[in-house]
């Protein structure tokens, strides 16, 4: 049976559910091409896992550490990001503890982060288009060609979009859509998304470590990082540290109580201090265990289309591509 294939004209509407890096970048592109787009995303700030806590006197980039560019179009995408200021080479030597001792890291790739924060490079992508933040949508539905949007905190919303971009990590995309894409079960059964624990430690004092910056291969961590020593952090001593993905899918559902002292006295175990304070987040969805290579998945029948890390190699750089080859995908189709 034929396709038919609700192409999409200068005036469709697309609704983008996810202002991460993967939304942001396919919401600029389809805007860029003349489509009209609206962006909606659960949390007060745009950005996803590319996130900063701030809090008073202090920061903390608690979620994506670092980036890196390999891709030419990434490549250009960041040039602009280092012109406007919104970021910055990180080059702090990076250490990795393994075997008991501290070696420093072998490679060579140059890291970048954003600046002041962590959330900048989104801040700039969020610039130019219409986002609606504190929107958690709940449920999507199609009748007459046009999609419906439920919304917890206000619910229906009277605006019928032709498309609709699922930008989320794969069980969120799966909870909306299981029922409406059969092809959305097979994606996220592949994809296996990993949670992690991240702390943020925060002392009165600088506190010295061998490196400033470090993937641990042994214990329960798997990286610790001084946040201060990121170009333009101010503000208190503070210093991150993440639980290795397999530890934090294990303990998931624990108590952040319970996982607190553990991550704290394997801290100290490789030379850290204990700190003055902390914070705890639990990320339920960090990373995929297995990096797909799909890019993005789209369905001209429905008019829905998949962009994200999850879908592209995992990393900020691979949610970035992801969204711009779906609306590329979406913009040429004819
Ligand atoms: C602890 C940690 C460390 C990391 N370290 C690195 C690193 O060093 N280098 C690197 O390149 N990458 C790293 N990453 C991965 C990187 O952060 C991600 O690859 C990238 O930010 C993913 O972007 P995204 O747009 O695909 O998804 P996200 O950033 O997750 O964006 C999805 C957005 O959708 C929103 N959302 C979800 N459901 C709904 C809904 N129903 N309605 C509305 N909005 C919704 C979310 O709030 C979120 O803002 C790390 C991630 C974590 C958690």
């Amino acid at each position: 049976m034929a396709l038919i294939l609700p192409r999409i004209e200068k005036k469709s509407q697309v609704a983008v559910i996810g202002a991460g890096l993967a939304g942001l970048s396919c919401a600029s592109a389809l805007a860029k091409a003349g489509i009209q787009v609206k962006v909606f995303e659960k949390s007060r700030g745009v950005a996803g896992r590319m996130s900063t806590r701030k809090s008073d006197g202090w920061q903390c980039d608690h979620g994506a550490r670092y980036f890196t560019a390999r891709d030419p179009a990434f490549q250009n995408q960041l040039a602009i990001w280092l012109e406007q200021g919104v970021a910055a080479q990180w080059q702090t030597p990076i250490g990795v503890y393994e075997n008991q001792a501290w070696h420093s890291s072998k490679s060579s790739d140059a890291r970048y982060v954003g600046t002041p924060w962590m959330t900048s490079p989104a801040h700039h992508l969020a610039k130019s288009l219409e986002i609606h933040t504190g929107h958690t949508i709940s449920s999507i539905n199609r009748a007459q060609q046009q999609w419906q949007l439920n919304t917890a905190e206000y619910g229906l919303l009277n605006y019928h979009p032709d498309w609709v971009i699922l930008a989320i990590p794969a069980p969120q995309a799966l909870a909306l859509t299981k029922a409406i894409d059969p092809a959305i079960t097979g994606l996220h059964e592949k994809a296996k998304t990993e949670g992690c624990w991240t702390m943020m430690l925060r002392f009165n004092q600088a506190i010295t470590m061998p490196f400033e910056a470090a993937f641990i291969n042994e214990g329960i961590l798997s990286w610790v990082a001084r946040n201060n020593a990121k170009p333009q952090r101010t503000g208190e001593e503070v210093w991150v540290i993440h639980a290795q993905s397999q530890w934090s899918q294990d303990h998931i559902d624990a108590d952040p109580l319970t996982i607190a002292p553990q991550m704290i006295a394997a801290f100290i175990a490789l030379g850290g201090k204990a700190p003055a304070a902390h914070a705890i987040h639990r990320w339920r969805y960090a990373s995929s265990a297995t990096s797909l290579q799909e890019g993005f998945h789209c369905d001209f029948e429905r008019g829905i289309g998949y962009c994200g890390d999850w879908l592209n190699g995992g990393r900020v750089e691979g949610a970035w591509l992801s969204g711009q080859a779906l609306a590329n995908t979406i913009i040429t189709a004819d």
